[in-house]
């Protein structure tokens, strides 16, 4: 847990008006000085292009938004490879928040003489201020900020370390017809494969959109294919020297799926009707999960490889249910998928699905396929190869879910892009997060939505399921302070030097083992905002930042995204003034977060043109609590439907963004 701040912003949320039009690019705007947002850096960096000078009779519009400051938390899964204090019994909560006993506590206690007392003892809860009964011995209270309490041993088989048990990698491989395009690179290469020196041979005369006018002498063509290939077998080389003990398994899907397994196991092969049965798929993954460690397989299994070709459809829905199935034998298990088309064959067919009732369907599978590797804690990483649709909106859900790496490259990058996926294993599976703040805070939701409501309606408390988490999984949440007048009502004293702040992580190691940990730590609160904004932190601030606005778009609303992007960016700007290292890390997040700022403004500059009436205007309608309860279902409405037109437009592009960006491995 990290703090946005090292003190607590204690003041109420102020707003701004924001005037711009459409085609400015927000991110360059600073009202305080002539400069852009990342002129302050006078280095060669790229990152700050000047901006086009703005179009003349741009209608401008205005739009109040909230100015974001500095409480969030952040909250990184990584540090759960880190021991701790094991506490012995159980953990002790608040009967009325859920709170944990903690050292906080037990320290306030001591001060106060009470933990000398006789008999029951009454533990002031320092979030609610309830009194629960304590009983307690000495040795059972917690003395440190983390301390993990067991809720079940580890699983026997596991723990005894047969080979069965390590978890699986199973690379998913598209070998339909399109893997056949090649990329044209310098030099002449010899490839590796049968297939590979036919094709050299042939240079592909046959295929028009690869065909070079006049011939070149000193070029190889490499097909998609023939990339994934070579990045496969880099990868099944290194994990050969580095995890021997692994167990890599080969699918490969075209209008059939093909288990290779380790390379050992004779092919099986499941095709027609098969296709469509959830269960019969299932259980054929289930009885198939490679036998043989990686440092026994991996002749065998490149020589599998390198005789694949490619032809026919693309039954990628079924392939990844026999995956699926072949992981779920071993938590921590992970998948990577690379393919270049949409599903057409099979369960959860993507390609020409015209009507609602086959969307949802599709919809449904792959929900359910995502459920059932997250409950066995399997992740799901998407490699799309550039060049065709691959349906990355729903792909992308079913990564990040599971936690998995998405992204869409170029044939030549697949090797490094497996690369960095596979340098982020899962470390833990069945996350459950809680975040309890003083009742005189509240969380704000994580995509925006709650922005008109009132402070009293919203939570000091949030709860997430994170299903797997990897050595880089991270994200936060912002909180809010209740204004003055409804904490008094509440009875809450807000006048406070100081206030808790608690992490309840549930989670399951690898072998099995149940735990909660328990993190608990008091912050200064300050009214002094530029005290709280001196002390920020500026890598928990742009992780929200990063991906709060993705958040806010996939809901579909663009305007509003862009303009959390704005606010934020204003906000990292300021903060990160205060030292050479804060304006490094600053330029570096605002390159990257320039991206979502252009290709959210070129999917509204492209909507505009085809005339699509999916307009951001409803965000400006005064809708509080005010207003007719009929007026607020309506715009309720409006935005449903412009949430699902929107996702169903998004291009692969855009879809990628805005997943990566909010992702929780970064
Ligand atoms: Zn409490």
């Amino acid at each position: 847990m990290e703090c946005g701040s090292a003190w607590v912003d204690m003041n109420a949320d102020s707003e701004e008006e924001v005037e711009f039009d459409e085609d400015e690019d927000l991110l360059e705007r600073n009202e305080t000085s002539e400069q852009g947002l990342f002129d302050m850096v006078t280095t060669s960096s790229s990152a700050a292009p000047p901006p086009p000078p703005p179009a003349p009779s741009v209608q401008k519009r205005k739009r109040k938004v909230r100015k974001a400051n500095t409480n969030v938390i952040s909250v990184k899964l990584g540090t759960l490879t880190q021991d701790v204090a094991v506490a012995t019994g159980d953990p002790v909560f608040c009967v009325k928040c859920q709170a944990a006993l903690s050292a906080i506590d037990v320290a306030q206690m001591a001060a106060e003489g009470k933990d000398k007392e006789k008999g029951a003892r009454v533990w002031h809860c320092s979030f609610c201020s309830t009194d629960n009964e304590l009983n307690l011995d000495d040795e059972e209270m917690p003395g440190e900020e983390s301390v993990d309490y067991i809720l079940e041993p580890p699983n026997e088989a596991v723990s005894r370390g047969s080979s069965s048990s390590e978890k699986q990698l199973i690379f998913c491989i598209d070998i339909s017809g399109s893997m056949c395009v090649t990329t044209e690179i310098e030099g002449k290469h010899e490839l590796k494969g049968a297939e590979a020196r036919k094709r050299l041979d042939s240079l592909n005369t046959e295929r028009a959109d690869q065909w070079a006018p006049r011939e070149k002498r000193n070029v190889t063509y490499v097909s998609r294919l023939q990339s994934v290939q070579a990045a496969v077998d880099a990868q099944l080389a290194q994990m050969e020297q580095e995890q021997p003990s692994r167990r890599v398994g080969l699918v490969t899907f075209n209008g059939e799926v093909t288990v290779i397994g380790d390379g050992y196991q004779p092919p099986v092969t499941i095709a027609g009707d098969k296709l469509d049965d959830y269960d019969q798929l299932l259980q054929l993954g289930k009885s198939q999960s490679p036998g043989v460690p990686i440092s026994k397989a991996k002749k065998a299994l490149s020589t599998k490889l390198f005789a694949l070709e490619e032809t026919g459809p693309t039954a990628l829905g079924p392939a990844l249910l026999v995956c699926i199935g072949m992981a779920s034998q071993n938590p921590g298990s992970e998948i990577v998928v690379c393919t270049d088309g949409l599903s057409n064959v099979g369960l959860g067919q993507l390609d020409d699905i015209n009507t609602e009732e086959k969307k949802r369907a599709s919809e449904r599978f792959y929900e359910q396929i995502g459920d059932f590797a997250v409950l066995h804690g399997v992740t799901i990483s998407i490699i799309g190869i550039k060049g065709q649709d691959c349906r990355m909106e729903q792909l992308g859900a079913l990564s990040d879910k599971t936690n998995g790496g998405v992204n869409i490259v170029d044939p030549l990058r697949i090797t490094q892009e497996f690369s960095s996926i596979l340098s982020q294993p899962i470390i833990a599976t069945n996350v459950g997060v809680k975040l309890i703040l003083h009742k005189g805070l509240f969380v704000r939701a994580e995509d925006g939505e709650d922005e008109k409501e009132r402070s009293t309606t919203k939570d000091s408390f949030i709860t997430r399921d994170v299903g797997n988490v990897t050595t880089e999984s991270a994200f936060a949440f912002e909180f809010g302070v209740r204004p003055i007048e409804e904490a008094k009502a509440l009875g809450i004293d807000l006048e406070l030097s100081a206030l808790p702040f608690q992490l309840q992580i549930r989670y399951t190691k690898l072998d099995g083992m149940k735990c909660i940990r328990i993190i608990s730590r008091e912050q200064k609160a300050t009214r002094d905002r530029e005290q709280a904004e001196l002390a920020a932190n500026v890598d928990v601030l742009g992780l929200n930042a990063v991906q709060k606005s993705a958040k806010i778009a996939q809901k579909g609303e663009y305007t509003a995204a862009r303009l959390e992007n704005f606010t934020h960016t204003k906000l990292m700007r300021k903060v990160a003034m205060g030292s050479e290292d804060k304006k490094q890390k600053f330029v570096a997040w605002g390159s990257k977060q320039r991206v979502l700022e252009t290709e959210l403004k070129t999917v509204k500059a492209r909507e505009m043109d085809e005339g699509l009436a999916l307009s951001d205007d409803d965000e400006d309608d005064e809708c509080n609590e005010e207003a007719a309860e009929e007026k607020v279902q309506q715009r309720k409405a409006k935005k449903a439907v412009k949430e699902q037109a929107r996702k169903d437009r998004r291009g692969d592009e855009t879809a990628k963004v805005l997943w990566s960006f909010r992702s929780k491995r970064k």
